[in-house]
């Protein structure tokens, strides 16, 4: 709700005008960006229908800034559609992010991995159906001792679908102002958030740049694109500005730790 010109038009308003020539409106939106004058972004309202696994539900609910509704397993039946990783998205454990996926295993150990995940998604989706009653003849044990009376009518959706794991599909209608949504995006569309939600923050970048193409060339120049630098920082920069070599010795007695130095260094990079 609200295009480009609804955030020119809100900037504006001291003037009591409407927006002006496309090129002014382009300077007047970088201007607001540059110097955070973020209000007029939330002028524009925008809502999405998204599917999305659970666990990546857990992390799009962390945005407080949006209002959610969602897909009730209390009023309605899970589907079985769950989702399972693409063969070179299966990866080991990073052994220098403790937060995330790094190095290779074999292609046939990720696609056993995959059949595995498949598996369970089949075995644990017959367990919910049999828990709504659905079927009443699952042998749990193998032995025959574990199994529903005849007469066993199902339990209520609310509890069966504690049984489901956290690669399920839900649905929600999510809804944000361009503000937020930007946000939204600088946090999930970087590298260091989860490649299941990344994949959704850089999709709706893409609408982004559809509807609002000046905003959205504005956030990626000033806020995607850029970067922070701290005071020591700073202080590093303008003497490699005045030409100053700067060793990694240097760059310690600044006072930055050896993590400090390296963040510093991919930044620049
Ligand atoms: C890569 C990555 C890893 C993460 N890892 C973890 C983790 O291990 N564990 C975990 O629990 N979370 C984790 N998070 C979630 C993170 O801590 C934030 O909760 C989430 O990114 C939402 O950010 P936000 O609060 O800025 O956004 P929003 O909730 O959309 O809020 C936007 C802005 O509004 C303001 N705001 C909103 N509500 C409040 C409030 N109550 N008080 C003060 N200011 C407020 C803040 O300025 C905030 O930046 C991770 C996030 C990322 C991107």
């Amino acid at each position: 709700m609200g295009n480009d010109s609804a955030i020119v038009q809100a900037a504006r308003v001291s003037y009591g005008k409407g927006t002006k020539q496309v090129n002014q409106d382009r300077g007047l939106i970088r201007y607001l960006m540059r110097h955070r004058h973020t209000s007029p972004f939330e002028m524009v309202q925008t809502k999405w229908h998204i599917k999305l696994p659970i666990f990546v539900m857990r992390q799009l609910v962390r945005h407080r800034t949006a209002a959610i509704n969602e897909y009730s397993a209390r009023y309605s039946v899970l589907s079985d559609e769950f989702y399972v990783p693409a063969l070179e998205d299966v990866k080991p454990q990073s052994t220098n992010n403790k937060q995330g996926r790094g190095g290779d295993i074999s292609e046939e150990d990720a696609e056993q991995v995959r059949q595995v995940i498949d598996m369970h998604n089949d075995s644990v989706y017959q367990l919910y159906q049999m828990l709504l009653g659905a079927d009443s003849t699952m042998d749990f044990d193998g032995k025959g001792d574990l199994r529903l009376s005849d007469d066993f009518e199902g339990i209520a959706r609310e509890l069966a679908r504690m049984v489901l794991p956290v690669n399920g599909y839900t649905e929600c209608y999510w809804s944000i102002n361009l503000h937020n949504l930007f946000h939204f995006i600088k946090l999930r569309a970087d590298p260091h958030a989860q490649k299941e939600i990344r994949v959704f923050a850089e999709a709706m970048y893409q609408k982004c740049l559809e509807h609002w193409p000046m905003a959205t060339e504005a956030f990626d120049d000033y806020v995607m694109g850029g970067a922070h630098f701290s005071r020591t920082e700073m202080d590093i920069l303008r003497k490699v500005f005045k030409n100053e070599v700067i060793d990694d010795d240097m760059l310690e007695d600044f006072g930055l730790s050896k993590r400090e130095i390296d963040e510093f260094r991919t930044k620049l990079a």
